[in-house]
């Protein structure tokens, strides 16, 4: 299904990306409005704060609720700023228009809930306001596309998405693994709808939020949402992850932004090349397909089972050496053979079974 969309039409400096700042939570009418003013000072244009904040466990501080919405509606009025929070059932959708919200935003935990997005959708029903969706917290593309496609049907047309990453068991360097490939596969998707991207949530700690930033700009994103707090260290949600509207100017100050657009002669060149090289390596690929299935009919004459696992242990380390030595990651090549075996072994048991 294709989506019918209207473009946002938000504000934005034309030097800089597209922003919505703000602290994680609306905490008290003096922090909204401390970090609201500091932000309208820096040119910021679209202010978030969570006024109902999704929580793993009970205990801890869940917003203020209904009581933050005079606090929000106070930033418009004094800074004007456009207003954006996070609206998880129809009662917030409700009480945040009560409260004139100029943007919503949908949750990564309430978009991977296909119920929760329906009543969302039938709650916005003839409601013009733009709406970001963010992803599942499951690395699934097709349930985030569920989500924007439930709010189109409903009649809302100024969609965007935002890219928070996804969560996952291991440790690891990100709060929640950005895996790029899945908002760009959305953009190849659906190219008309905007994606802004969350270094906050992603990066989950300070010192990630300028590369995320950069590498976002990097990747053509059509702008950011960062977490911005008066007093970080004090914040009652996500205190590690926030910065002052000072660091976030500087931050936004530095970044690169480049222009998709132009094409030299000389990346038209260059682009003939991989074309060439794609064509080859295709060719190799089909040519080993080709010889493990001839290794399938001699599998199957002998009436060997067809995965050896020493085998297939001997190829990974012995490309995976050679990977590294000229300048590959070693899981990345590690992934490219896991893959052409996984094919391979696909055609084999075909030929076996014959
Ligand atoms: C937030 O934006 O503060 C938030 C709760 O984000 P997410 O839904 O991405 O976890
Ligand atoms: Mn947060």
């Amino acid at each position: 299904m294709e989506l019918e969309l209207e473009k946002l039409n938000l504000p934005s400096d034309n030097e800089r990306p597209f922003v919505i700042a703000g602290p994680c939570s609306a905490e008290t009418e003096e922090q909204v409005m401390d970090t609201a003013r500091q932000l309208a000072l820096k040119g910021c244009h679209n202010f978030r704060a969570g006024v109902w904040k999704p929580r793993t466990k009970p205990g801890g501080f869940e917003g203020n609720g209904e009581k933050a919405l005079p606090w929000m509606k106070q930033v418009k009025e004094e800074t004007h700023m456009l207003i954006a929070t996070e609206v998880a059932t129809p009662e917030h959708v409700e009480l945040a228009l009560k409260y004139d919200m100029d943007i919503l935003w949908i949750g990564a935990r309430t978009t991977a809930n296909p119920f929760a997005m329906q009543a969302l959708a039938d709650a916005m029903k003839g409601v013009d306001v733009p709406v970001f969706v963010k992803n599942p917290v499951n690395p699934d593309l097709e349930l985030w596309i569920g989500a924007l496609q439930r709010l189109n049907q409903a009649g809302v047309k100024r969609l965007g998405a935002i890219h928070r990453g996804f969560s996952s068991y291991e440790q690891k360097i990100y709060r929640n693994a950005p895996m790029w490939q899945i908002p760009i596969e959305l953009h190849r998707r659906i190219p008309e709808l905007p994606i802004i991207s969350d270094p906050s949530h992603i990066g989950g700690r300070r010192e990630l939020i300028a590369p995320l930033c950069q590498q976002a700009m990097d990747l053509g994103f059509d702008g950011l949402i960062v977490e911005s707090h008066c007093d970080p260290d004090k914040a009652w949600s996500d205190a590690k992850q926030q910065v002052t509207p000072d660091v976030l100017d500087y931050i936004l100050s530095l970044l690169i932004i480049r222009d998709e657009h132009v094409t030299t002669e000389g990346i038209q060149q260059l682009r003939k090349q991989i074309d060439d090289l794609d064509n080859q390596l295709m060719d190799l690929l089909a040519k080993r397909m080709q010889v493990c299935r001839q290794i399938g009919e001699y599998k199957k004459e002998h009436n060997m089972t067809v995965l050896q696992a020493s085998r297939y242990n001997e190829i990974l380390e012995k490309r995976g050496v050679q990977g590294t030595l000229t300048g590959m990651a070693a899981e990345f090549v590690a992934k490219v053979f896991e893959s052409i075996h996984e094919e391979s072994v696909r055609q084999q048991i075909e030929i076996v079974n014959k």
